[in-house]
C-alpha cells in the first residue's frame, strides 16, 4: 500500500498517525456499509512529548448507531466498558475522536458531523479537547479510498491535516 499515514496541519501544529490495523478496521467497514454511512469512534494516544495523535483502532459502529445514506448518528452501546479496558490495559488507550465513512468519491464533513464534533470538543465527559475526525470515502476503480482528517482544538474551530509524503507506508504499532 503507497498511502501515507502520517499527517500533519499546515501550521505544523497538530500530526496525526494511523496504525495499519486502524486502517484494515475502517476499509472492512466501508466495504460492508455499502450505500449507506457508517463509522465509529477511535482509540489511540498521544506521543510522550504530546506531539502527535496515534489512532491504534478505528472500532466499528456501535449497535445503537443508526444510518442513512448522507446521515450517521454514532451509538454509545458498550463504549463505556470498552473505553475503561483500554485505559486499564498495559498499553493504555483512550477516546481520540470519530471516524465516518461517506459513500462518495468526494469527500466532506456534513454540517451535523462539525456541530457533532464541536460538541465532543466541549463536552467534559469526552476528556477529548482536540478530538480528530477522519471522512473515508468510496474509491473509484482501482484507486484508493479518498480519506480527509480533522482536527477540533476549539469549539467552533477545525483544521484540515495534509498527508505527509515521503513516507514508507502504515506504522505497525
Ligand atoms: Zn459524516
Amino acid at each position: 500500500m503507497s498511502r501515507s499515514h502520517h499527517w500533519i496541519t499546515p501550521c505544523g501544529g497538530y500530526a496525526l498517525r494511523l496504525t495499519a490495523a486502524s486502517w484494515q478496521q475502517m476499509d472492512r467497514e466501508c466495504g460492508r456499509a455499502e450505500a449507506l454511512e457508517t463509522g465509529g469512534i477511535l482509540v489511540g494516544h498521544y506521543t510522550t512529548d504530546e506531539s502527535t495523535a496515534v489512532v491504534a483502532e478505528a472500532l466499528p459502529p456501535p449497535k445503537d448507531s443508526t444510518r442513512g445514506r448522507s446521515w450517521f448518528r454514532r451509538g454509545v452501546a458498550g463504549l463505556r466498558g470498552l473505553l475503561a479496558k483500554r485505559w486499564e490495559s498495559q498499553v493504555r488507550t483512550y477516546y481520540v475522536g470519530e471516524w465516518h465513512y461517506h459513500p462518495a468519491s468526494i469527500v466532506e464533513p456534513s454540517g451535523d458531523d462539525l456541530v457533532q464534533m464541536y460538541g465532543i470538543s466541549a463536552d467534559p465527559r469526552y476528556r477529548c479537547r482536540e478530538p480528530i475526525m477522519l471522512i473515508v470515502g468510496q474509491a473509484r476503480d482501482g484507486d484508493e479510498r479518498p480519506v480527509r482528517a480533522f482536527v477540533f482544538p476549539q469549539p467552533e474551530g477545525h483544521l484540515e491535516f495534509e498527508q505527509r509524503r515521503g513516507d514508507a507506508g502504515p506504522v505497525s504499532k
